[in-house]
């Protein structure tokens, strides 16, 4: 059965992160974004908050919610700034969730608790200065040593790579592959901030996003035990899939927040500004973009809370989440320039928060899959050209937490 209502813990959660969001993070947000300056505080309130490990079980440290959850959270916080979802992506869905799914206990008890419990904070290292959507492109590699592995390579545009603790690293474990660009030969590795041959910075003058942390790392001849492969070797790529429709799910509701928080602003807005002698919401013109504005939201939000049940029932969802991901965050594009619009001038200048809604936005439209590479996939799969294909694992479903016994093994 489908249900549309949202549960009383899904409400309770809404509430406790919009409150958090609004009152806590809205009033400076607009200095943190113009001083560039990443606030640490808000992440051990969103810790405090139970936020980072919202949908991992309670026995992993974690608060036991649904995905439904986690899309709620990341649709409320970017409603307030991108930042604060961009966290949740890059540390609850591409990192904590692939740890639930691929980790071994041994390596859920090291970093999963701590994460989920907002201890440790992670991120996911894919990208490089060469290769971003042709992922077998990487050069990173990695040789074995005895029980070792030593790490190598160069990763760009890492979300909180200056901030985070715990790192996914993607790199070649099979060099004769990595020439015949055969997938099956890259592996995944958990990286730790503090190993000798790690090092981290920030880009500066990013267009969005400036509350946030975005920067590279690189890894020079980083040893790390065989505990710390991620899944099999040679099975890199497949969790690199697994983890990006995870993060995808974060970033389709977090961008259906900015289409809400566009169409909020813009309603208010109009139902103030006068021209001509009456409020500029009486102008068709101007009723025509607030009713996109809504239409977008609405449908947005049903693409994003089908992948989400589709998750809680444990059923495959690439193909309804990439569809989320794609619409949410081009219409988000359209509806935050849109809200310029209606704003007139005003919405040009920072006095009002739709600008920075417009620049956060687009980050979302390149980053977790760009418009392009999600158009040519939907095509294919409409196409009967691309199948979803079944990994050796998948996100677990949700349990509530007396039935969830077992589900979490590694
Ligand atoms: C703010 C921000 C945060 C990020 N955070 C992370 C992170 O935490 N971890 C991480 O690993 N990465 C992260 N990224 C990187 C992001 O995932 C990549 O930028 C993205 O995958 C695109 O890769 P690229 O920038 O190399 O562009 P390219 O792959 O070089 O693409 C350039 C253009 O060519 C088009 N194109 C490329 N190939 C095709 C094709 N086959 N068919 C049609 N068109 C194509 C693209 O659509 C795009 O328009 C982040 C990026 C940004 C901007």
């Amino acid at each position: 059965m489908i249900e549309f209502e949202l549960t009383e813990d899904h409400q309770a959660i809404r509430q406790t992160v919009r409150d958090f969001a609004t009152k806590e993070v809205a009033p400076r947000i607009k200095e943190l974004d113009e001083k560039q300056h990443f606030d640490r505080s808000i992440l051990d309130k969103m810790a405090e908050l139970n936020l980072l490990g919202v949908c991992i079980p309670e026995e992993l440290g974690g608060a036991g919610f649904d995905y439904i959850s986690l899309g709620l959270v990341c649709e409320e916080l970017e409603a307030v700034d991108t930042f604060m979802r961009v966290v949740m992506s890059v540390h609850t869905g591409l990192n904590s969730l692939t740890l639930y799914t691929w980790g071994t206990e041994e390596q859920q008890r090291k970093y999963l608790v701590p994460q989920a419990k907002g201890e440790k904070i992670a991120t996911y290292g894919l990208t490089e200065p060469g290769a971003g959507s042709d992922v077998v492109g990487a050069r990173s590699t990695a040789r074995r040593e005895g029980d070792e592995w030593v790490l190598n390579g160069e990763k760009m545009w890492i979300s909180l790579a200056d901030v985070a603790d715990n790192f996914l690293f993607f790199c070649w474990t099979d060099e004769e592959k990595r020439r015949r660009r055969d997938h099956s030969g890259m592996s995944c590795f958990i990286v730790e901030r503090g190993m000798k041959g790690f090092s981290s910075g920030t880009i500066h003058g990013k267009m969005g996003i400036r509350a946030g942390n975005t920067g590279y790392f690189s890894l020079q001849d980083v040893r790390v035990p065989q505990e710390n492969m991620v899944g099999e070797e040679g099975e890199g790529f497949k969790i690199a899939m697994f983890a990006l429709e995870q993060g995808r799910y974060t970033v389709a509701s977090g961008a259906t927040g900015v289409i809400r928080a566009s169409r909020d602003a813009s309603v208010a807005y109009a139902l103030e500004r006068e021209t001509f002698g009456t409020k500029i919401a009486n102008h068709q013109l101007v009723k025509q973009k607030i009713a996109e504005m809504e239409s977008d939201y609405q449908m947005c939000h049903l693409l994003w809370l089908r992948a989400g049940w589709l998750k809680n029932e444990g059923k495959m969802n690439a193909r309804e989440t990439s569809l989320a991901k794609w619409q949410a965050t081009v219409r988000s594009e359209k509806a935050a320039s849109m809200a310029i619009e209606v704003h007139g001038a005003n919405g040009y200048s920072n006095d009002y928060p739709v600008e920075r809604y417009l620049r956060n936005c687009k980050a979302a439209i390149i980053y977790e899959g760009t418009r392009d590479i999600h158009t040519l996939m939907q095509a294919d799969w409409a196409l009967g050209l691309k199948k979803e294909k079944t990994a050796r694992r998948t996100l677990p479903p949700w349990r509530p937490a007396e039935t969830r016994e077992g589900v979490a093994a590694g």
